[in-house]
């Protein structure tokens, strides 16, 4: 039975020294080299300061802390029970077997964390860390080590503590056995009060840059530039790799992409949102979720519509953006990698959401009002007034720029007998169809309007004049070749269409209306359904 328990522990004891890394640190680590200039920050916005912080440095900073914060302990520890060093060892993260020195005291300097002890007594303090029990190792039948295991909180990464004699300690060894378990959850209190101190420190320095953010946000009043704003603040708060904002409509319960960070998976960067998907759902119940592996999701439907097949991996989260119980969008954020993404953080997340949420809301109220206010509501294409400020914007644009721009004034061929014969409703679907097969027809620079009545036009910035009578020809040939159904019946209908183009430089800007006017009127007067350029 014992032959058995020790072979077992040798067992662990090599097993746990496969893993043995100590953190090799005799001298304190040399002060970094003076910079001669400092890289320029980029001033993108106040969290910058906070992630530009060199981590490491941060989690080296928080280790130097401790040990001089838990030194004094050790020091009555080691007076006590006459022990020449005290070391607390500690495993730095859950996942890692290695143990690093933690906190020490002693005479002449701290050991070196790869070289103390002699193997036997480096397996047997890993050994006690990995199965929380009281150990001692003797030498003439006298205990010259004692190691007893230390938890760190409930969940966090254990250690162990370690007392040593260069004689022999002045407690008996049994003593020891009911003195070492009272020190060593002394120690593992102490320094996760100290870790705590640390994240409550962190996390207030984190609910300052979100007051910076809210005030921003406040500031920004051109939606796209919110947007945009937004994604990178959810990432410098919440240490995620992207950021995906989403606006709901809860009246429909459809949504859509508005905007997305560089590093955000393609499946997830635009296109519209379902109801039926992950986020859709969140934005439905109006709860915030985590996933940590982002993969399970498949089983629940696509991310962003139902019938979504991509999967992305790593951890993700989705936080609406709520005014009442109501979603009027939702912040996703991710990670490649999971473990990256912490409740916590994601925490911060949630509330920049709710700090972001009147901003972005009013952004978008404006901005809708505005487009209404440009969009001609039968065809839902640019009204006149739109069109006239396009212009205005393009020909400037191509002086600027230099090249040439056109414009395609067209006009329904005899519509007015569309009306006669089939009715008003008939007239205005034929009209709405033409409407939608120019503005399909066109890229998204050019602009598509409705100038009055059954007269269309087409602007189209950077474009040749023999670019353009091929686009209004293409045109004006899906046109004559669309059958419009309506109430049971099908309609015909032509188009005449006039061409006129402005070169950066040359005269004509203020005649380009009107050219291309005239061009359609001799479309008309040679027999319709026709284009003429200049
Ligand atoms: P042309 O080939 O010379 O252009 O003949 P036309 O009949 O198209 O020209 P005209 O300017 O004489 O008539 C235009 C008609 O378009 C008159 C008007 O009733 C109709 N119209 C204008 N706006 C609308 C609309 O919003 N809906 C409907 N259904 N008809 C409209
Ligand atoms: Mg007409
Ligand atoms: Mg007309």
């Amino acid at each position: 039975m014992v032959a058995t328990f020790a072979l077992v522990a040798v067992g662990i004891a090599i097993g746990a020294l496969a893993g043995w890394r100590f953190s090799a640190r005799r001298t304190p680590p040399a002060p970094p080299p003076p910079r001669v200039s400092a890289p320029p920050r980029p001033t993108l916005n106040p969290l910058q300061v906070l992630r530009g912080e060199d981590l490491v440095a941060l989690a080296e900073r928080d280790a130097r802390e401790l040990a001089e914060e838990l030194r004094p302990y050790l020091e009555d520890v080691a007076r006590q029970h006459g022990a020449s060093e005290v070391t607390l060892w500690r495993r730095p993260r859950a996942d890692v077997p290695a143990l690093e020195i933690a906190a020490w005291t002693g005479a002449g300097e701290p050991p070196d964390g790869a070289v103390w002890g002699t193997a036997a007594e480096r397996a047997l303090v890993s050994w006690s860390a990995t199965e929380q029990m009281v150990g001692f190792e003797r030498r003439d039948g006298e205990p010259r080590i004692a190691i007893c295991p230390v938890r760190f909180a409930s969940g966090e990464p254990t250690g162990a503590i370690v007392l040593s004699a260069t004689d022999r300690f002045r407690t008996e060894r049994d003593g020891l056995r009911d003195w070492l378990p009272r020190h060593a959850a002394q120690v593992g209190r102490l320094a996760s009060l100290f870790s705590t101190r640390n994240e409550v420190a962190r996390q207030s320095r984190f609910t300052r840059a979100l007051l910076r953010i809210a005030r921003d946000l406040q500031r920004t009043h051109e939606p796209e530039a919110l947007e945009h704003e937004l994604c990178t603040y959810a990432v410098e708060v919440t240490g995620a790799e992207f950021a995906v904002l989403l606006r709901w409509d809860a009246t429909t319960r459809t949504g859509r992409v508005a905007a997305a960070t560089d590093g955000a998976p393609v499946l997830l960067r635009d296109g519209p949102v379902t109801e039926g998907s992950v986020a859709g759902a969140c934005c439905v119940e109006g709860t915030a979720s985590f996933w940590e592996d982002a993969r399970y999701l498949a089983e629940r439907g696509g991310l962003l519509r139902d019938d979504d097949a991509g999967v992305v991996t790593g951890a993700m989260a989705v936080l609406p953006m709520l005014r009442g119980t109501e979603a009027v969008g939702a912040l996703m954020i991710g990670a490649a990698r999971s473990g990256v993404l912490r409740a916590l953080e994601i925490r911060n997340g949630s509330v920049l959401a709710a700090l972001a949420v009147n901003a972005l809301e009013a952004a978008w109220e404006l901005a809708d009002a505005s487009r209404r206010s440009r969009t001609d509501p039968l065809t839902g294409l640019w009204n006149r007034r739109h069109f006239d400020e396009q212009l205005d914007r393009i020909l400037a644009e191509t002086d600027r720029f230099g090249g040439s721009c056109a414009l395609v004034i067209c006009d329904l061929d005899h519509f007015k007998r569309v009306n006669d014969t089939y009715g008003h409703d008939a007239g205005d679907a034929v009209l709405r169809q033409a409407s939608k097969l120019l503005h399909d027809g066109v890229r998204t620079v050019d602009v598509c309007a409705r100038l009055g009545g059954e007269e269309l036009a087409l602007l189209l910035p950077q474009t040749a004049p023999d670019g353009a009578m091929e686009l209004a020809e293409r045109l004006r040939e899906r046109i004559a070749s669309h059958v419009v159904e309506h109430a049971g019946i099908t309609i015909r209908v032509t188009v005449s269409m006039g061409v006129a183009s402005y070169t950066a430089g040359s005269v004509g800007k203020a005649t380009l209306f009107k050219r291309a006017d005239e061009r359609l009127y001799e479309a008309k007067a040679g027999g319709r359904n026709r284009v003429v350029a200049e």
